[in-house]
């Protein structure tokens, strides 16, 4: 169940929140509540996906069927429809042969089936699978005898057609990331249970040595060091056993080029700065700081969900940028020079002013934007960056000990969520 699953505990929270939909369905019929019919579990390969379903089955009570996006691809057309509509049948019946009331279907690798549509060659068949898993979806009534909850996982969320993400589809989305220190620690304690581990071993340091490792490589990570110890014809296993195994899967998986020292505290500075300018312009949002890559970013901030806003402030606005700076500005304040690392930052602070500019908060006042010539538009972009600079510069320096600071703490554990953060930098 999720007692197994190591680390993840932001995905475990927001699953089991949307799970709990299902366990309270005749509740949720009364009330008149749309059903849950579909959550997207989206990562990288690895981190768990796969058994965040099957615990979700276990935690509802639920019979489980698996199958995944590339078995219903097909050269003929039709077939991969046909499996589809087969598919959901197997699973009424699985749950009503194991008397339950609900099914889930996982279906992994989900950007296989429901890829944006016209993209494939053979794009007919791709869309007559896709259109099949919408019909059957919608085709999910709260007044049947089994109800059927469909998760799906995908590593490239960017390649799944919107269709499939619509009200009523995967109508929610978890994010599944690599773990971080604590988190491979929380793994590597549940893949060592019961196995006979040297009074010496120190996970602690093991999960300190494999930055960028999922959950799957720290399993085979640990059965690598029991066959290290097999060899040695010992009956325990032992650190040397482990640390070996690193290196082992390391190379083995071709794991992404770890990062280097200077490159992860690098990482660190840049996301304290963002993370500080964001705590001073918004209190209290910022949710977790980390140098765990997620994506492409090679850390992040995420900001504690607040309701979606479809109007922004000339302040809100000027706040945004300043974020954006924030990272660049600490880069060049503590360590002396700025990175490459930015350029996604910049992007959209530039963006950001051009929405100041077209809503006629600049200097050029009310405007059509197609009419600015392209210095005019060039130059008051930089100028409303740069007043922003110019503050953030100044809150960066005055704070350039306590971002040393965290930036250190961060570099030791890789994550702080937003309280610690704030109690850090003495903005409780
Ligand atoms: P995904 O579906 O995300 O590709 P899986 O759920 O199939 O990954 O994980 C593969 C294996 O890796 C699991 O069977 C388990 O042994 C290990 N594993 C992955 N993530 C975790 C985790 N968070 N906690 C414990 N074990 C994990």
């Amino acid at each position: 169940g999720f007692d197994d699953i190591g680390g993840q505990e932001v995905a475990k929270r927001e699953f089991m929140e949307a799970l709990d939909f299902v366990k309270d369905a005749s509740h949720c019929r009364q009330l008149g509540i749309r059903p849950l019919k579909g959550i997207l579990l989206y990562g990288p390969p690895g981190t768990g996906k796969t058994l965040l379903a099957k615990a979700a089955a276990t935690y509802t009570n639920a019979a489980y069927l698996a199958a995944s996006g590339s078995e219903f691809v097909e050269m003929y057309a039709g077939v991969g429809a046909k499996r589809v509509r087969s598919l959901f049948q197997r699973a009424r019946e699985l749950a009503r042969q194991q008397a339950k009331k609900c099914a889930i279907i996982f279906i992994d690798e989900i950007e296989v089936l429901g890829g944006k549509r016209g993209r494939h060659t053979s794009h007919l068949e791709y869309d007559q699978t896709l259109n099949q898993l919408l019909v059957e979806m919608d085709g999910i009534k709260t007044d049947e005898e089994i109800s059927i909850l469909v998760v799906a996982a995908t590593n490239r969320v960017d390649l799944v057609d919107d269709a499939l993400l619509r009200p009523g589809r995967f109508d929610r989305l978890v994010s599944v990331e690599l773990p971080d220190k604590a988190g491979r620690l929380h793994i590597l304690k549940i893949h060592t249970r019961g196995k006979p581990l040297d009074a010496e071993v120190d996970l602690e340091t093991v999960a300190k040595e494999t930055f960028g490792f999922s959950g799957a490589h720290l399993e085979s990570l640990v059965n690598e060091a029991a066959i290290n110890a097999m060899r040695q014809r010992r009956d325990v296993i032992r650190m040397e056993d482990f640390l070996e195994a690193i290196d082992k899967v390391m190379m083995g998986e071709k794991l992404d080029r770890t990062p280097t020292k200077a490159e992860k505290e690098r990482v660190a500075v840049h996301e304290v700065g963002h993370a500080l300018i964001s705590e001073i312009t918004n209190p209290g949002y910022v949710a977790r700081v980390t140098i765990v890559p997620r994506g492409r970013a090679l850390g992040y901030v995420r900001q504690s969900p607040s309701a979606d806003q479809y109007l922004y402030t000339r302040k809100e606005l000027e706040d945004q940028i300043a974020v954006a700076l924030g990272g660049a500005v600490a880069e060049e304040v503590v360590l002396g020079s700025r990175s490459t690392g930015a350029s996604n930052d910049f992007q959209q602070a530039v963006k950001l002013a051009k929405r100041m500019i077209a809503s006629g908060m600049s200097e050029l006042g009310v405007v059509d934007m197609k009419e600015v010539p392209g210095v005019l538009l060039h130059r008051t972009v930089s100028s409303l960056i740069q007043q922003r600079e110019a503050w953030v510069q100044r809150t960066i320096a005055a704070y350039r000990r306590k971002i040393e600071q965290v930036a250190a703490y961060l570099l030791q554990e890789e994550s702080v969520d937003g309280t610690q953060f704030r109690s850090l930098v003495g903005l409780s």
